[in-house]
């Protein structure tokens, strides 16, 4: 009754298809949910996401929930999700992929998820990471830890020539650290992002993990999109 209330006052839309969510549907509505372009990658361990990173990285399982196609539900969901505060988009992708994730073999030993972190200065502009909720969920649902600690996004505060010299050695990566101790050894990280495209961010995370000594990295994002 409250709820039907509140709706009338401020009607809630659905973040895929922009209509009125009746009663009962939450967060995306059903006809959104039905036509859903799911991959079934996790499934499969040669899939397009994992091919992406072959020859560049050494990885237990990759993986993308579903298909990112221009003009299509997932573009507005995610469009939603990184520039309307529309959070509950990424928390609904993470708890529709836990349980399929949860019987996955490569990942029954993943300790640690970890979101690609966002630049300080858009972190500050937006007020949210974007792939915060959806990693919190495949963290609760995999019954491992959320850690935002150990990936860290440095702000550029180089000089002209410090950059020049970067770009003649060929380093174009330098936005990402990585922080850690001796606990962190020989840990499984299940790096997270929203949406996967040359891969070059993750491939940079993913090295930056693989340095801690017996580490072993997964990725996973809510959707792949041809690139
Ligand atoms: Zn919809």
């Amino acid at each position: 009754m409250l709820k039907s209330l509140a709706n009338l006052l401020f009607p809630v839309t659905c973040p895929g298809c922009d209509s009125l969510l009746l009663d009962g549907e939450a967060v995306i509505c059903t006809t959104c949910r039905h036509s859903m372009p799911f991959t079934r990658h996790h499934v499969d361990e040669h899939n397009e996401t994992a091919k992406k990173f072959y020859g560049r990285l050494p990885l237990e399982h990759t993986s993308a929930l579903v298909y990112f196609h221009k003009e299509g539900i997932v573009q507005e969901l995610i469009h939603n999700l990184k520039y309307r505060k529309q959070q509950q988009v990424g928390r609904l992708m993470g708890e529709w992929y836990a349980p399929s994730l949860s019987t996955v073999a490569e990942l029954q030993d993943v300790t640690d998820v970890i979101p690609v972190p966002l630049h300080p200065k858009k972190l500050r502009e937006r007020g949210y990471n974007q792939v915060t909720e959806f990693g919190k969920a495949i963290a609760r649902g995999m019954n491992v830890n959320y850690n935002e600690s150990i990936l860290l996004r440095t702000s550029y505060t180089k000089t002209q020539t410090q950059k020049n010299r970067e770009l003649r050695a060929g380093i174009i990566n330098t936005a990402f650290d990585v922080k850690y101790n001796d606990t962190d050894a020989n840990k499984h990280f299940l790096l997270v992002d929203d949406v996967i495209t040359t891969g070059a961010t993750l491939e940079a995370c993913g090295k930056l993990l693989l340095q801690i000594p017996g580490a072993k990295v997964s990725i996973v994002t809510i959707a792949y999109a041809h690139s």
